[in-house]
Parts: structure tokens; C-alpha cells; sequence
């Protein structure tokens, strides 16, 4: 007999990327010699977790108060200026004022609250057809269901096509379309949208909404400061909102776990872009009732450190340093791996930069087992197999792509 109310039954968090990484982690712990390929987060090529200097010394530089005092349920003014100043940069002036802020804990919590204020029960998402695996929880928490879109076309190209097919299925069977795009560094392929894609998904937004039908984006922007085009080039994509009709709102999921590395103190943003004051009004309003209800109010050490890191100009100045240096890490990373899949001709669904690396394969599980036969974890998810570049040295990254291609080979 099970005292679990009936929706809790089938409730089992089957995560490969929690549980495998668990399993990866208590093996290197006992042999450092294994290669731990699994979680997503950003290592340096002596193993050890990075942390940003800076971000470590807004911390010690905090006052027990901003440590450790309650802070209000949709965070302070001061965070939600310094967000907006840091997503939008050199747009911030055009672009502030059609936009509100909500601190959350981490980018799962502006996800979360977007399912939760933006369907309605058993309404779907929309999500891309490779993906980060928990949307589909917090759809089931939220009482929500899901349907995908085709990531990539024929030429490895942002698919708008079946994107646009799908949402016209959605507008049609419940009236609203919310849709997940996870750039740039989609987790799990590293894929990052050209600027044409972004306009033709605009274009497509303006489009399905013409005629009164809500169209929101969730725009799950965790790993936008790794883009190897660079700040400017994300930044200038976001910019195209302003096109955007009276209709559609967009929601962007900010991640201090990705962009200051600060996994474990579990602060994000919900960031609302919409050109209409009252699709505004009622984001603030309906999100800080989630947020009172789900987790009270968020972290006041990270909203804290990250008022310091985006606005103090000499901290700001040396983590923007910093942050340049990570993210050409996971170039060279990326560029090593890539060359040596070349030279043993293991294929990989596109790549443009990021923590993660994907390979297609036949028996994924059967794929992870020969690799941890050979002290190597990566993460089997559907068809593919993923590696987690941010985790691994550039010795590691030249080596793995053979064993890879062994492994694959030894399970067909
Ligand atoms: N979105 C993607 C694509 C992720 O990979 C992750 C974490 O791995 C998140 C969102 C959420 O991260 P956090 O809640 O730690 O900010």
C-alpha cells in the first residue's frame, strides 16, 4: 500500500545526468585516474571544481547581513536593476523598462514559475526534441504535459519549419503556445542560433500571435556566457525582442550556476521581456505569489554576490576577465575533442560551443557501460551519448573521442 496521492505514484527521479553523475562521482573519489565526464560544471585541468576569484571575493567582502538576513520574495530592486544591466548590456537603457525581473533559486526555479503561471492544467509545453530532461519534471509538478519540436533540420540548422508546425498544433488544440528555446550552448549539443534564426523565430512569434493568441517563449539562457561569439552577439539576438508584438511575452531564464559558477547557492532570475506595461504588471504579481509559495524568497548571499560581480566596476571588470578566461578553456576543450572525432570519424550532432558535446549511437547504455569498463562516465540519454566537456582537462578531451568511437563500435 502506498500512502502517495495518486499523481506521486509514478513520481521517481530517473535522471541519468543525478544518478550516473552520483556514481561518477563516488568513483573518482576512489580512483582519480577516472574521467568524470558527467555533471555540468565547469572544472579546471587540474580537476578541481573552478570558482571565479572575483565571485569569491565579493562573497568574503558581504556583510552578515547580506549574507545570511531573509531578502524580499521577488528579491531586491538592486538585483533586478543589476540583471537587467548584465542580460541586456549596452541595450539596457532601450530595453529596461520593458522588463521585470524575478529572483529565483537558480534558472530551475524561472522555469518552474514559467510553467506554473503561463499553462493552464494539462496544457503542454513545447519543447526542443534533444533537451535538459528536468523541463519534463517540473511540467509533470506543475500538472502540464509536453510535446517537442525537431531541434535541427536536414542541414543541422535550427529546425523553424517543424518549430512552426508544432506551434500552430498547439495554438489550435489549447488556445496558448509556450515553447522552450535553450540558447546559446543547448544543453545537451553545444548548438548556438544564428542571428537569421532568431529573426525568423520572431517573425514566427509576431505571426502565431497576430490575431490575440498568447505567445510566450521561455528563453532557458543558462550558458549565454559561453558563447564563443561573445557577449555582443548574444546580447544583439536578445535585442530583436523589441520587434515583438502586443501578444507575446518572453521569460528568460538566468543561471548564477552557470554564469558565476555558483551551483550550490541556488540563485537565478526569471527575466520578463514583454512590449505591453500590462503583461508586465501581471508577470511581477503572479510570480511573486509562486515564489512565496514554492520557496518563500530566494537566496540573499547570491542576489548579494551578483549585485557586486554585474555593478561594482572593479569586481565587475575582473569577472568579465575571468569569465573570458573560462569560457576559452571550453574552446580549446572543444576544439581538441572535435579534431580528434575527426581523426577516428566519430560524428557529433552540431556543435558550436559550450559544456557539453553529443554523439549519436545505437545502444547508448551499452555504450556507457564499455566506457566505464575503461574508468571513462558520460551521460546516455535517448539516442545519443553526452560529454561534458566543462568537467574534463584537454588531455582528457584528446583521449576520449577514440574510446568513444571503440565503445560504439564493440556495441552495435
Ligand atoms: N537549463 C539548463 C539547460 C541546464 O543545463 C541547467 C542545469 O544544468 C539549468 C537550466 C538549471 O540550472 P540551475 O537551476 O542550477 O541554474
Amino acid at each position: 500500500m502506498t500512502l502517495l496521492a495518486k499523481r506521486s505514484i509514478i513520481k521517481e527521479d530517473k535522471s541519468n545526468i543525478i544518478t550516473l553523475g552520483a556514481i561518477a562521482k563516488e568513483e573518482k573519489m576512489k580512483d582519480p585516474s577516472v574521467t568524470n565526464a558527467t555533471i555540468g560544471m565547469l572544472y579546471g585541468e587540474d580537476s578541481k571544481l573552478f570558482a571565479f576569484k572575483s565571485v569569491d571575493n565579493a562573497l568574503n567582502g558581504l556583510s552578515t547581513d547580506e549574507k545570511y538576513a531573509y531578502g524580499a520574495t521577488p528579491g531586491s530592486k538592486a538585483f533586478h536593476e543589476a540583471v537587467k544591466m548584465w542580460v541586456f548590456r549596452n541595450y539596457y537603457e532601450e530595453m529596461k523598462d520593458n522588463s521585470k525581473v524575478m529572483a529565483t533559486p537558480g534558472g530551475t526555479g524561472a522555469l518552474s514559475n514559467t510553467f506554473s503561471n503561463y499553462l493552464n492544467e494539462d496544457d503542454k509545453a513545447l519543447l526542443p526534441n534533444y533537451m535538459w530532461g528536468n523541463y519534463k519534471q517540473c511540467l509533470y509538478e506543475n500538472h502540464q504535459g509536453f510535446e517537442t519540436y525537431k531541434l535541427f533540420d536536414d542541414k543541422g540548422g535550427f529546425n523553424v519549419a517543424d518549430l512552426k508546425e508544432k506551434m500552430l498544433l498547439m495554438k489550435k488544440s489549447q488556445g496558448r503556445v509556450l515553447f522552450v528555446i535553450n540558447d546559446p550552448c543547448h544543453n545537451p549539443t553545444g548548438y548556438t542560433m544564428t542571428s537569421t534564426e532568431w529573426d525568423l523565430v520572431i517573425d514566427l512569434m509576431n505571426e502565431v500571435s497576430s490575431d490575440g493568441t498568447p505567445v510566450i517563449l521561455l528563453h532557458d539562457m543558462a550558458y549565454i556566457d559561453y558563447a564563443k561569439e561573445g557577449f555582443e552577439y548574444t546580447r544583439d539576438n536578445i535585442y530583436k525582442y523589441k520587434r515583438l508584438n502586443e501578444n507575446c511575452l518572453v521569460i528568460m531564464a538566468f543561471s548564477g550556476s552557470k554564469t558565476l559558477a555558483l551551483y550550490g547557492v541556488r540563485i537565478g532570475a526569471q527575466v520578463a521581456y514583454a512590449n505591453n506595461q500590462e503583461t508586465l504588471t501581471d508577470f511581477a504579481k503572479a510570480n511573486k505569489f509562486s515564489s512565496r509559495s514554492k520557496w518563500s524568497n530566494p537566496s540573499n548571499l547570491g542576489q548579494n554576490i551578483i549585485i557586486k560581480c554585474f555593478t561594482d566596476e572593479a569586481y565587475k571588470k575582473s569577472f568579465e576577465e575571468e569569465l573570458k578566461m573560462a569560457s576559452n578553456t571550453l574552446v580549446e576543450r572543444a576544439e581538441i575533442f572535435l579534431n580528434e572525432c575527426k581523426n577516428v570519424k566519430l560524428e557529433t550532432l552540431p556543435f558550436k560551443c559550450g559544456f557539453f558535446i553529443t554523439i549519436p549511437c545505437k545502444n547508448p547504455d551499452l555504450v556507457y557501460q564499455k566506457l566505464v569498463e575503461k574508468k571513462v562516465h558520460i551521460i546516455p540519454m535517448g539516442n545519443v551519448v553526452r560529454v561534458t566537456i566543462s568537467a574534463i582537462s584537454k588531455e582528457e578531451c584528446k583521449k576520449l573521442p577514440k574510446m568513444i568511437k571503440e565503445a560504439i563500435l564493440a556495441s552495435e
